[in-house]
């Protein structure tokens, strides 16, 4: 994908303490449109799109809001915490708004395995289709997300 100048910009607002101590971008030293590129394609590999992964992500936050802070059961079986933490931050593509920063972590009991997210982290899946970037601390496996969120 060739790398515009606005995708330019937003990759350097990527880069450690600008808008995060870590970044988004953790070692990946591709350009912000191959990584785009590369995820919309092993989203669409798993047979499934961005806003269905972060229409699941939203839902799965709302049932979890429910637990104030602790883990609280949501069917058919996941156990979900929202945790808000003082603070927001803005999208690195330059949207307008901030976002909470709200994690959320979404255990799944058959597996055992679990994720965790953000506010931002849904309006970036949502909005840009990016995942953040391998090494990164925060990055989200699309395949992660499927599994765990189990998103079919
Ligand atoms: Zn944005």
């Amino acid at each position: 994908m060739k790398q515009t100048v606005q995708m330019q910009k937003a990759q350097e607002r990527m880069a450690p303490g600008v808008i995060t101590r870590d970044g988004f971008l953790g070692g990946d030293r591709r350009p912000l449109g191959d990584i785009l590129l590369a995820d919309d394609a092993a989203v669409k590999a798993l047979d499934l799109d961005h806003p269905a992964i972060a229409a699941r992500m939203i839902e799965l936050r709302e049932a979890g809001m429910a637990g104030l802070g602790e883990f609280v059961d949501v069917a058919p079986r996941f156990e979900v915490r929202v945790d808000t933490v003082r603070g927001k931050l803005s999208c690195p593509f330059a949207d307008p708004g901030m976002f909470p920063k709200t994690n959320v972590t979404v255990r799944n009991r058959l597996t055992g395995r679990e994720v965790t997210y953000t506010d931002l982290h849904i309006h970036l899946i949502l909005a840009h289709g990016f995942y953040e970037g391998k090494g990164c601390a925060f990055r989200l496996e699309p395949k992660d997300l499927a599994e765990v969120l189990e998103i079919a």
